[in-house]
């Protein structure tokens, strides 16, 4: 027997769908096996707990005890995004809940997790963590929660998924848990942060001792050789979420996430970590795609499909615009010739298409060009204008400070963001950070970032002083203010973001 653990912090708004789809591949097996949600369970055990009176001191602190419950079920309810200023408030109280239960040293909050003293991007650290899981905020929930799975039935295996930092210490803290309590036990790690961690630092196991194996990519195929040598995998599994509490998760009904393909089709923008990690184009066939999602739509009745992937390709969008889904769906798709096409956009607005996602990235030709982005800004801005005809709407990525931008390029991008504010329901700002492990400008210095072994991004001296302080300055008194721009911002679901966005348009343009 096998469990599967996705640790927290992550985001508890929809299952995690990593080992959902290795739950596919055991079930297809016939390899006994559990799923624990440890991030959803552990975030409802924190904010469950019992709070002391010297705790309960502010107003605030005691609306937010008060209405705990009853934010965590208006979180679950689509009347609640009707009115971003209510939803902005629930969510500020369960953060709220959350902070005052934290123990000392520690913060714990509905998308992140840090410790004053420990750092997930320091190996060191998270054997510390391992070695004292006493100290992780969630230590009770897991003692009792992964302890009490264990002693029913001690599995020969246990896989522990970890996609982001804000997991790392969490994890480390479980693993450091099992390891004392049930030595036995082999030890798989894997997820979107240990394949980075693998890339970057050249497939050596930085936690070897602690963990027996770390599986980079999908892992379908090496969990499947370690549980069953002698089999073969064949082809990739149809997710399987009927372990996991589908109905507590925080969201509007289920949302149902699905991988159409792992890496990303075209793999040449500079900045991305696809692009330095080289990692490969896997897709799911457009056949099993639409079977998959019809069978998992009729067992899970999903509120929302949430496609996974970096980007959706064109012969994907061509088989949804042709045969739609049934249920609303969002995701990533990449400025081109199909939303180009409003008819094309009209069509995927039938099919339940409600938002996409658009790394436009730059207003400025030259920098899209320098970043090999291969859109085009006239293009984006007729895509832009086809979505907003058609009724989807825009989430729009844009990423400033990347070596090629000068101030006078961000003052470009403020301007096509002012011009299309009126297509643009959310935005996305990011600072670039340079992958450590690439692209590689010959004449840009770079130095450690982080102080920190499992850094994936290293500092760099910007070519024309547009560092991160200017850049950070520009976006907070410039960009942000704008008054084309600020009430985009506005309309940002905090901490949540993207993934609870959809709801908020669902009710305008379905
Ligand atoms: S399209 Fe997106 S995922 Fe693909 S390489 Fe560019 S930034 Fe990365």
């Amino acid at each position: 027997m096998i469990i599967l653990i996705y640790p927290p912090v992550a985001k508890p708004c929809e299952p995690p769908a990593g080992i959902a789809r290795l739950s596919g591949m055991l079930g297809r097996f016939g390899i006994e096996h559990r799923l624990v949600d440890s991030n959803l369970e552990g975030l409802l055990h924190l904010l469950r707990m019992p709070v002391p009176p010297e705790k309960r001191e502010d107003v605030w602190t005691r609306r937010a005890l008060r209405n705990r419950e009853r934010n965590l079920v208006s979180m679950r309810d689509p009347a609640l995004y009707h009115h971003i200023d209510r939803y902005k408030r629930a969510v500020r109280d369960i953060s709220r809940v959350l902070s005052i239960v934290s123990p000392s040293g520690t913060a714990v909050g509905l998308a992140n997790y840090e410790h004053r003293e420990l750092s997930p991007l320091r190996s060191g650290d998270l054997l510390t963590a391992a070695e004292r899981p006493e100290l992780n905020p969630f230590y009770s929930y897991f003692k009792s929660r992964i302890g009490g799975l264990f002693h029913e039935k001690e599995p020969s295996m246990t896989g522990i998924s970890i996609n982001y930092l804000s997991q790392a210490l969490s994890a480390f803290s479980i693993i450091g848990f099992i390891r004392r309590e049930f030595p036995g036990v082999k030890l798989i790690l894997g997820g979107g942060l240990i394949t980075s961690w693998l890339k970057n630092l050249g497939g050596e196991n930085p936690f070897a001792g602690l963990a027996d194996h770390l599986v980079p990519g999908p892992g379908e195929d090496q969990l499947l050789s370690l549980l069953r040598p002698d089999a073969t995998g064949g082809k990739i599994p149809r997710p399987d979420y009927h372990a996991l509490p589908t109905d507590l998760y925080l969201s509007p009904g289920f949302v149902l996430p699905y991988s159409a393909s792992q890496g990303c089709y075209w793999s040449r923008c500079e900045f991305c970590p696809e692009k330095s990690e080289g990692n490969a184009y896997v897709p799911v066939p457009t056949q099993q795609v639409l079977s998959d999602l019809k069978t998992l739509a009729e067992k899970t009745s999903p509120a929302l499909i949430h496609l996974l992937d970096n980007a959706v390709s064109p012969a994907l969008l061509d088989r949804l615009s042709a045969h739609g889904l049934g249920v609303p769906w969002y995701g990533f798709a990449r400025v081109g010739q199909h939303l180009a096409d409003p008819d094309f956009c009209v069509a995927l607005k039938q099919t339940g298409c409600v938002m996409l996602k658009l790394g436009i990235e730059s207003g400025d030709q030259g920098v899209l060009d320098a970043l090999q982005k291969g859109i085009s800004i006239e293009t984006a801005s007729v895509v832009l204008r086809n979505l907003k005809k058609a009724g989807i709407a825009a989430y729009v990525y844009l990423l400033f400070g990347t070596p090629p931008e000068s101030e006078a390029s961000a003052r470009k991008t403020l301007e096509f963001t002012a011009r299309h504010s009126d297509c643009i329901n959310f935005l996305n700002l990011a600072i670039f950070n340079m992958p450590a492990c690439g692209p590689h400008y010959p004449e840009i210095a770079t130095r450690r970032f982080y102080d920190g072994d499992l850094s994936l991004y290293t500092d760099f001296t910007h070519p024309d002083g547009w560092d991160r302080k200017r850049v950070r300055l520009f976006l907070e008194n410039e960009f942000k203010r704008h008054p084309a721009v600020s009430p985009i911002l506005k309309n940002d679901p905090p901490l949540f973001t993207s993934n609870h966005a959809p709801f908020f348009v669902m009710r305008e343009t379905t």
